[in-house]
């Protein structure tokens, strides 16, 4: 066969892509079709007869422009979302093209090594012990899920029950206590069979970070329980970091597993200037954290590390521990929870190949810098209020109701969609401290000053209802 096959389709998804990728920096960051347009026009008729590739690529890019949302550019600010690298872009491609199942060395032996190579890599970089296991997974979801698998096991074993034969009707109940928390530890911990109910609210400090002595009171409530602690590594509004230094040690006292999640916020210790605020991380029993967010590979991509690979391969194999391999070749199946899955370690790869060490970092730092010069901006605009200045890239601010019965919540609400309708840049609110708040996250490496000071203008701009005309909405 020659590529005639491919090669028309191909290159038009080359073309279109570029075309996405370069018109990021002027067009609309927001959806400019409405569900419905979106939903009649990708309703076409399911027709008995074939079509032609380029027919059907040209039809979806024509059917979803104005549903596709700016986040690969530089002015989106909302959830915890990173943008793609050129390399790992490619490398994604690649990983299509090759459509290896990324299930074991068997059947993807480059995927299986290229996994094996980036988690060393990754350990390293994060400031881990090469000794920790690591699996690839869809994110941190699924980074929470695996992580706690093995502490399910590692816990109840050491009580003498075998949750994986057994289940987890009649184990002993495992407690878990966490702070301020991403709703993705609740769902891991319903999969798991914990039970949303035996999650115990912990509250934070005014710096928003756990104190020991609440954790410390906490674990004396659950005494005769098998324990897990969850800990945050960038709190998901403010970007905290918890005192791994004093509330490690004090929940391993208690035997507790402690889980860190650093979705976005391990990222910081692949940079000199936010480093310390790991300090004492590394001796947690576990870490979640995504390379669809600060890495900037494309989703999906989280990470699932942990100190003790016998427990993590004990929740994940299929194989007994005990038995010896019939290859010296890492399988990827026993350690995370997918079969047949993607090659997620070639974008992986591919990012921090091209970005480096000092790269990586130069990317930390300029997403940090971005992110105060854009809530300090915000700042300065008549009736906006900073409610948290970054200590990493995560920032928070308000807008004051100027009305007589002034409804800040209602009111910073409707700004923030009068920014998303402007198109010039986009956020998202949260409720923090029981107030509305609009989050401020920067995590994508095409993100510049002009970017920012674009933002800081559409915002400015939408603040006053008279002037909130969208820009960019045809
Ligand atoms: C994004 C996020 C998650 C969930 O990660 P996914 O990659 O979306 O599964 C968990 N915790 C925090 C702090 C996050 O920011």
């Amino acid at each position: 066969m020659d590529d005639l096959d491919f090669r028309p389709v191909l290159e038009l998804a080359l073309r279109s892509s570029l075309n996405h990728l370069t018109t990021l920096e002027t067009g609309s960051v927001g959806a400019t079709s409405t569900l419905q347009d979106l939903r009649s026009r990708l309703n076409r008729p399911f027709l008995d007869d074939s079509l032609s590739s380029e027919q059907v690529v040209q039809d979806l890019v024509v059917d979803t422009s104005g549903g596709i949302l700016g986040s690969a550019g530089g002015r989106f600010f909302a959830w915890a979302i990173g943008g793609v690298l050129p390399a790992a872009l490619a490398a994604d491609w690649l990983t299509s093209a090759w459509d290896q199942n990324a299930a074991l060395y068997s059947c993807g032996p480059a995927a299986a090594v290229v996994e094996e190579i980036a988690g060393d890599w990754l350990k390293e970089l994060l400031g881990l012990s090469a000794t920790c296991s690591i699996g690839f997974v869809s994110g941190c979801q699924m980074a929470h899920v695996t992580c706690l698998a093995a502490a399910r096991h590692q816990l109840l074993q050491s009580q003498g029950w075998n949750v994986e034969r057994n289940g987890m009707a009649g184990a002993p109940q495992i407690k878990v206590l966490a702070s301020n928390r991403h709703g993705s530890i609740e769902r891991a911990v319903r999969l798991l069979g914990i039970g949303e109910g035996n999650v115990l609210d912990l509250t934070l400090d005014e710096t928003e970070r756990l104190r020991p002595e609440t954790l410390e009171v906490a674990l004396q409530g659950v005494t005769g329980h098998p324990v897990i602690v969850i800990l945050q590594a960038g709190d998901l509004n403010t970007g905290s970091f918890d005192d791994y230094r004093k509330l490690i040690p004090l929940a391993k006292h208690y035997s507790a597993w402690v889980h860190l999640d650093g979705a976005f916020g391990l990222w910081v210790g692949a940079s000199p200037n936010y480093k310390h605020l790991l300090d004492g991380f590394a001796d947690a029993d576990s870490w979640a954290t995504d390379g669809h967010k600060w890495l900037n590979v494309p989703y999906d991509c989280g990470y699932a590390i942990v100190a003790h690979p016998e427990a993590h391969r004990g929740a994940m194999s299929l194989r007994a521990s005990y038995l010896v391999h019939d290859t010296e070749a890492r399988y990827q199946i026993d350690w995370n929870p997918e079969w047949s899955r993607r090659g997620r370690g070639f974008p992986t790869y591919a990012a921090l190949r091209q970005l480096g060490r000092l790269g990586l970092g130069e990317l930390i730092n300029r997403c940090c810098r971005s992110a105060s010069r854009l809530v300090e901006g915000l700042g300065k605009i008549p009736g906006v209020e900073i409610l948290w200045r970054p200590i990493i890239n995560q920032g928070l601010v308000r807008f004051l109701d100027p009305s007589p019965q002034a409804n800040h919540d209602r009111y910073t609400d409707a700004v923030i969609k009068r920014v998303i309708a402007h198109g010039g840049a986009f956020f998202m609110g949260t409720t923090w401290r029981s107030r509305r708040a609009m989050r401020i996250s920067v995590m994508n490496w095409r993100t510049s000053e002009r970017d920012i000071d674009f933002a800081i203008q559409t915002v400015s701009e939408s603040v006053s209802v008279e002037s909130a005309e969208t820009v960019f909405s045809k």
